[in-house]
């Protein structure tokens, strides 16, 4: 029986154990907020339903997930028997590095670590860990991860030929297509393409050239974007959308250098759905107001 862990379990971390859980691995999910367990529950359970009622899984199948999946904030029981370890902690360079040294210590030197970084260099994550880097191995997972097909599989400077290897198997277990990045860049390859189009998308606003409503529905209908950028960046919040974009200018230079408009409105509080104002209005339960395209550029 292979033994999964995943550390963290906000929006990817509870998705990634669903996920594993619903393949048949056992699962423990780690994290440093008991209360977090509440919100991953609700959302596992809400998206076990959904699959129910599809017909795509019994009633006994969910009853099966959930008895596979513990959930604990005891990172000794969660990583001490695991063979494969799925970092999902937030998008930060020094809770990852701090979170991983940690792991290397308590789970079995057998194990591998996938991290779900977004953005982050592997090695640089993986600087702390000395000779164990070569178990460090980018796995970046799509929101939802249950239903998003890609894992982006990124070798860092010292990731092993065989943690390369377990970590595809892994993927493909889960039913994913793989990308292999071997060349450890930020961003990989599916960040630093979103980070562009949204990027475009807001000077194309700020310009004045469309209206954001306009410019999400030339993307969904002409471009064949299930999600207009600027919504997704609305759902996703600002503020985490211009860390991103100071990350890759950093990296790669001007082309990602964020613009004057979303510093603004992130200045500003207006970091979209979870503020209640974004490029759209919102109301208290997060669903969009009709006619609220709130187009920063000419406030
Ligand atoms: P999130 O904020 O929803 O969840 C993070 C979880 O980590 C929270 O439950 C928090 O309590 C927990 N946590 C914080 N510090 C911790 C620590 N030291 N040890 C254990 N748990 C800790 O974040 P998320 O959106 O799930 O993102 C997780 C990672 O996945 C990030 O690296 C992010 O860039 C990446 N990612 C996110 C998305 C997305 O759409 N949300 C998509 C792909 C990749």
């Amino acid at each position: 029986m292979v033994r999964v862990a995943v550390l963290g379990s906000g929006t990817m971390g509870s998705g990634i154990a669903q996920l594993a859980a619903m393949h048949r691995f056992d699962v423990a999910i780690y994290d440093i907020a008991e209360s977090a367990f509440d919100t991953a529950w609700k959302s596992i359970n809400t998206s076990l339903g959904r699959f129910v009622a599809k017909g795509d899984l019994t009633e006994q199948d969910a009853r099966d997930v959930r008895v596979r999946t513990m959930t604990t904030t005891r990172l000794r029981e969660a990583v001490s028997t695991a063979d494969i370890i799925v970092e999902a902690v937030p998008e930060d360079l020094e809770v990852k590095r701090a979170i991983l040294g940690d792991v290397i210590s308590l789970a079995p030197r057998s194990s591998i670590i996938g991290t779900n970084t977004s953005q982050f260099r592997i090695s640089d994550i993986g600087r702390a860990l000395g000779d164990d880097a070569s178990r460090l191995v980018g796995t970046h997972f799509f929101n939802p991860p249950v239903m998003m097909k890609l894992v982006e599989i990124t070798r860092g400077d010292e990731t092993s030929d065989d943690t390369m290897r377990r970590a595809r198997t892994f993927a493909e277990d889960l039913g994913k297509d793989v990308v292999v990045i071997e060349k450890d860049s930020p961003g990989f390859i599916t960040t630093r393409i979103s980070a562009i189009v949204r990027l475009e998308c807001l000077r194309i606003l700020e310009d004045g050239v469309a209206s954001a409503e306009d410019i999400d529905r030339a993307c969904r209908l002409g471009l064949g974007f299930p999600m207009g950028p600027l919504e997704l960046g609305d759902f996703n919040g600002l503020d985490t959308y211009l860390k991103a974009l100071e990350s890759l200018e950093v990296a790669y230079g001007p082309r990602y250098r964020p613009t004057d408009g979303l510093k603004e409105m992130v200045a500003a509080g207006r970091l979209g759905r979870k503020t209640g104002h974004g490029f759209y209005a919102y109301d208290d339960q997060g669903r969009r107001q009709a006619d609220t395209d709130s187009a920063h550029a000419d406030e």
